[in-house]
């Protein structure tokens, strides 16, 4: 029941390493669920793909071949390709997650403490509040102007470019917190990100908080008031980089889950007819339990499929639900890579390891398998038997030991339609750290294996 390194496949690894090029490309520049999400639809309509809203406003009527998506708010992709079957047979859907744990600012965030100014933070799912101190951070985001005008905002990527920070306490001064528990080390609430300290002259009251408003003022445009209408995150700052003396792993920030989201994209762009509808379904906010518009639990796509069915002329109301029911999913997220460093929490048989391809999760859950989806055996030797046939290395494995701890994925949410999903994606170490780690062997195997899934199940 061993499976073999993945690397041993590839006697020239240049195709690997070519596509995670690209990839470390996307993650250096693609930080917040909005920017993944501009970005692939650029791409997407450089591949051939037309606006959903627009397909319906001019009465088109969609054939097999064609391609459309739907940009649901800025945070959430859908992507189709019309299968040369009726859509009610099912459709072939890649699913993963585009939001990653981070600082997003609070709404009223800025403000100067002992002639410094700062940003408070709240974070952004879960995190060990004490790995994001004393790291280079950046800010990224929009922030929306009462006259509806967007600004954009990224401060802290090119080498020009100021970084901020979260200051941490001295050693020298840390006697007593270093007897603290590690979850309360470094508190929620002095996330506090350090962004000036030059006061402006004539400035009586707060003048270095007042220096920060004028440079806000002079490079965006905006006003202390518009951070009430603003989505900032303070995420990592600096590129992905290749990791190891080989070169064979990716350190980036936000692997989790776009290394599972930007190989599902590919396939789908890889992709030209298809026997069923292949679906590409990149969601928001995973990270915080799927809800709201742009999670998992929102009708977004429900209602995306029914309008892609009506433009097709192939809706009715239950042939929707029947597109629905007779479909196939892959949900991917991240998986635990096994780490030599904390064997203990690890089950050796079942376990993900590094180059060993892409990882199917039966089941993911917490206790006894509680919030999970159980995939069915019957579709699994399906996708055994597909992933052997066409040479794609893969794992079988779950997230620790039982009761060690647990996870949870958007794979319930479209089970509910009572379709076949699984869990699946790629393994990485440092789980929800500012820098993930992930094999170039397991990112390249993920994609080949949602492109197997597009075109043979
Ligand atoms: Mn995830
Ligand atoms: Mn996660």
């Amino acid at each position: 029941m061993k499976t073999e390194n993945a690397w041993k496949k590839y006697q020239d690894k240049k195709e690997v390493f070519d596509f995670c090029e690209e990839y470390k490309n996307f993650m250096s520049c693609c930080k917040t669920e909005r920017e993944c999400v501009s970005r692939m639809v650029d791409l997407a309509v450089k591949a051939g793909y037309e606006n959903l809203e627009e397909v319906i406003a001019s009465g088109k009527e969609l054939k097999p071949g064609d391609k459309v998506y739907a940009n649901n708010m800025g945070k959430t992709l859908a992507m189709y390709i019309i299968g040369e079957e009726p859509m009610e047979k099912g459709m072939r859907i890649l699913g993963a997650h585009v939001d990653s744990p981070r600082l997003d600012l609070k709404q009223n965030p800025l403000y100067e403490d002992t002639e410094l100014a700062l940003l408070d933070t709240h974070y952004y799912g879960g995190v060990k509040k004490y790995q994001w101190v004393t790291l280079p951070m950046a800010l990224h985001g929009v922030v929306v102007k009462k006259n509806g005008e967007i600004v954009q905002v990224s401060i802290g990527e090119k080498a020009e470019e100021p970084v901020v920070g979260i200051s941490d306490l001295l050693i020298h001064l840390s006697g007593k917190q270093m007897q603290k528990n590690a979850s309360e080390v470094v508190e929620g609430e002095n996330l506090n990100v350090l962004i000036g300290s030059i006061p402006l002259e004539d400035q009586e009251e707060e003048p270095v908080k007042a220096q920060i408003l004028q440079i806000l003022k002079e490079s965006y445009g905006i006003e202390e008031e518009d951070f009430l209408s603003a989505e900032l995150e303070v995420v990592p700052a600096g590129a992905a980089r290749d990791y190891g003396l080989d070169k064979s792993m990716v350190m980036a920030y936000g692997h989790d889950d776009r290394v599972c989201a930007y190989p599902s994209f590919m396939a789908m762009l890889a992709q030209d007819k298809v026997k069923y509808t292949s679906v590409c379904l990149l969601v928001d906010k995973e990270e915080i339990g799927s809800v709201g518009a742009t999670g998992m639990e929102s009708r977004f796509f429900e209602n995306t499929t029914a309008e892609v069915m009506n433009a097709a002329g192939q809706y009715s109301e239950l042939s929707l639900r029947r597109a629905l029911k007779n479909s196939m999913m892959l949900s991917s997220d991240v998986s635990a890579a096994f780490d030599p460093n904390y064997p203990e929490v690890m089950e050796k048989k079942n376990s993900a390891y590094l180059g060993h391809g892409i990882t199917f999760n039966k089941y993911t859950g917490s206790r006894g398998k509680s919030g999970s989806n159980d995939a069915n055996p019957e579709y699994i030797a399906k996708l055994r038997k597909v992933m052997e046939e066409n040479h794609v290395a893969f794992q079988t494995a779950e997230l620790g030991k039982v009761d060690q701890g647990g996870g949870g994925t958007i794979a319930y949410i479209l089970a509910n339609y009572d379709m076949e999903v699984i869990d699946c994606g790629v393994a990485v170490l440092n789980m929800h750290a500012p820098w993930e780690i992930a094999s170039k062997v397991d990112i390249y195997e993920a994609y080949r294996g949602y492109c197997v899934f597009l075109k043979e199940m």
